[in-house]
């Protein structure tokens, strides 16, 4: 999917993608978890498999040296999806560790995930993830 700067962020945070998650997928380094979490599920939404790499912990199941392959599964399930929403339900922030619990709509289903993210030489990388 293919977006301009002015559309609506795929996170569904009702802000431009300039104004929200495109500043991430250039570069910059995400103040917290919360932020990361949104602007790795709008790097799903534009395919954009890179930055959900490089934002995995090394210690998360996907995590893999074969980026080609990881690359592949990661497009495979973007292509298989449709990211209908997004609602943060709690976040809790610590100095290394933190949750997010959200809400996602996947093709039309109600999904309740609580993330794990660890900051490793000050960014935040995503860990792991339960559904509820
Ligand atoms: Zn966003």
């Amino acid at each position: 999917m293919k977006i301009s700067v002015n559309d609506q962020c795929p996170c569904h945070s009702g802000k431009k993608y300039k104004k929200c998650c495109q500043p991430y997928h250039k570069g910059v380094i995400p103040a917290n978890a919360t932020l990361l979490m949104r602007s790795r599920y709008s790097a799903f939404v534009l395919r954009n498999a890179r930055y959900i790499i490089s934002t995995t912990h090394p210690d998360n199941t996907d995590f893999t040296n074969d980026i080609k392959q990881w690359e592949e599964d990661i497009f495979g399930f973007c292509d298989n999806i449709n990211f209908d929403g997004l609602k943060i339900l709690e976040f809790i922030d610590g100095d290394s560790e933190a949750y997010v619990q959200f809400d996602e709509i996947l093709s039309g289903a109600h999904f309740i995930e609580k993330s794990r993210f660890l900051k490793e030489e000050g960014r935040w990388l995503y860990e792991s993830g339960v559904f509820e």
